[in-house]
């Protein structure tokens, strides 16, 4: 027997459609490339995003083919979005801190057509053009009168939206079909193309607006610290507008002062970003002795987030810390650290201790871990094993590239995590990443937490290094915070106790710095290549 409900088809210009009809006078506040702080409505970006998309039909765009966006978040990049998707076309973040090289790479294998970029990257686009095949356009998100010189031929975004028509009507795509694309990282080879398509995008917004996930509402004003470029802006363009939560967008300037006065002045109650964002907020809170009086939520992901940030944020400023994690190929959300109806009634330091985990799925995410040979290992919070999953807004493939799942259809996350009882999942590391010691495995990632729980620590890192008995054994590599003075000695005396005797690193070395990816993570193979061949003291 079949169903007799109507076929809605699940697009990403409903959300927006929803948001003008039932939110239209909540605000998107945007601190702007130029400078001053610009205010428009979900109404107004609706009609924006028309104007965009009749343009760009009337450029000759056709459904499914790639436009670029390079930009940091601003109300015009959002309506790029929408825009862009309302034209039957696929809006490709580029992140601006790649090498060029790179990005020509990425837009090349993405065959862009055109590139809406803020007036800062010209001069690196210039750079780019003669290197790129099939790009047609070069918009520049700014007024006619901010056009820079240039040797190649801009058009400003405000005169092309002019040359628009807000009654124009959507372009017909099936829910199915490319709505988004966001390449990986890559911290070994080349990038690779994740494809959002309509129904993930709106699947993943359902998903993350659940209440045991960001629990987002109209009541809420949202400020996505995150770059839209960064793994679909963890949804958040398609979430926020949604549910009609205003938008206040940071614009190119995330120091932890600028980001303090947007939290403040517009009095935002939610916010998403990686750990250092925060840890810059928190030292500048503590700095200038300011608070964060309307602020109620942050979620935290994209690399652990330490105890101290949990902490602070929960104890010193009453901010509730949802730690999550995620990836690019997931929409990106994963699981994240809501306490249960089970572990709500946990002491406070137990709580705190939880939060070190990434968290619970929400409905619409299935994991599961498992061992070497494929076998689904037990759920008791302590045996590690690669994490698995499913879900409708889980990439099967990337561009270009066949079928990535399993003959189950999981998805294999890279990651190596362990479940506890109560299905609240910890990475433990990378599968690439992880320490093997005497074939038994160690959390770089534990242990890099409990080192910058240590007052004059501000970064730490922990890799492997060769070991003759043991294999591998733990290298612990800190910058210190400035001026700040600790020894090799003090630190290890710092960590004993914390964690059980083998995994204490075997040594300390201090460096002025750790190398990054563009998202901002540790780059660990350029850190395994730097200390290749130490000799570990007592090897
Ligand atoms: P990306 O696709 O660039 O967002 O990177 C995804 C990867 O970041 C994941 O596979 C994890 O290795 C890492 N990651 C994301 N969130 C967390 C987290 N909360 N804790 C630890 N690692 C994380």
């Amino acid at each position: 027997m079949q169903g007799l409900m109507q076929d809605w088809p699940l697009l990403c210009t409903k959300v927006i459609d929803h948001a003008a009809e039932h939110h239209g006078r909540r605000e998107v506040v945007s601190r702007s490339v130029e400078g001053p702080m610009h205010r428009t409505t979900y109404a107004e970006v609706r009609r924006r995003a028309l104007r965009l998309a009749s343009r760009l039909v009337r450029d000759g765009i056709t459904p499914g083919e790639r436009i670029a966006t390079m930009a940091w978040n601003t109300w015009r990049h959002l309506e790029c979005w929408y825009g862009i998707v309302g034209a039957g076309a696929v809006y490709h973040t580029l992140n601006p801190r790649l090498f060029p090289d790179q990005i020509a790479w990425i837009m090349n294998d993405a065959d862009d057509r055109m590139i809406f970029a803020d007036l800062t990257f010209v001069p690196l686009i210039e750079a780019l053009v003669p290197k790129l095949s099939g790009l047609r356009r070069v918009v520049v998100l700014c007024e006619r009168e901010n056009l820079p010189d240039s040797t190649l031929d801009l058009v400003a975004y405000e005169d092309y939206l002019a040359e628009g028509d807000e009654d124009f009507s959507w372009v017909a795509v099936a829910e199915g079909d490319a709505a988004g694309m966001c390449y990986t990282s890559g911290t070994t080879g080349m990038p690779k193309g994740v494809v959002y398509s309509h129904r993930s995008n709106v699947l993943h917004s359902l998903i993350a607006i659940q209440p045991d996930a960001m629990n987002l509402s109209s009541r809420d004003r949202v400020m996505p610290v995150v770059p839209l470029f960064h793994a679909n802006g963890w949804g958040i363009a398609f979430s926020a507008p949604m549910v009609g939560a205003s938008l206040v967008m940071p614009g190119p300037k995330l120091d932890g002062a600028s980001i303090g006065t947007l939290l403040r002045e517009e009095r935002v109650t939610f916010s998403a970003a990686v750990p250092t964002i925060w840890l810059a907020l928190l030292q500048h809170l503590e700095a200038s002795g300011s608070d964060l009086p309307d602020l109620r939520r942050v979620v935290i992901g994209g690399a652990a987030c330490p105890r101290v940030v949990t902490e602070a944020f929960e104890t010193r400023y009453g901010v509730e810390v949802v730690h999550a994690w995620g990836m690019t190929e997931l929409s990106p959300l994963g699981t994240l650290n809501v306490m249960s109806a089970d572990t709500a009634d946990l002491s406070r330091n137990d709580q705190l201790a939880l939060k070190q985990k990434q968290g619970r799925a929400p409905f619409g995410v299935e994991m599961r871990i498992v061992g070497d040979d494929g076998a689904e290992l037990p759920r008791d919070g302590r045996t590690f094993g690669r994490l698995m999953v499913k879900g409708p807004a889980i990439a099967t493939a990337y561009h270009g590239h066949g079928d990535v799942l399993d003959k189950d259809g999981w998805f294999d996350t890279g990651d190596v995590a362990h479940i506890d009882p109560d299905g609240f999942m910890q990475i433990t590391d990378r599968a690439k990443d992880v320490i093997k010691s005497g074939g038994e495995w160690i959390s770089s990632i534990d242990l890099e937490n409990l080192a910058v729980g240590h007052p004059a620590v501000a970064e730490a890192a922990v890799i492997g290094v060769a070991h003759d008995r043991w294999g591998e054994r733990p290298l612990l590599v800190v910058v210190r915070k400035p001026s700040c003075d600790v020894s090799r000695d003090e630190l290890l005396r710092f960590l004993d106790g914390r964690v059980a005797r083998w995994w204490m690193p075997d040594d300390v070395v201090f460096v002025d710095e750790i190398p990054h990816t563009a998202t901002g993570k540790i780059q660990k193979t350029t850190l395994r290549d730097r200390f290749r061949d130490y000799r570990l003291p007592a090897a």
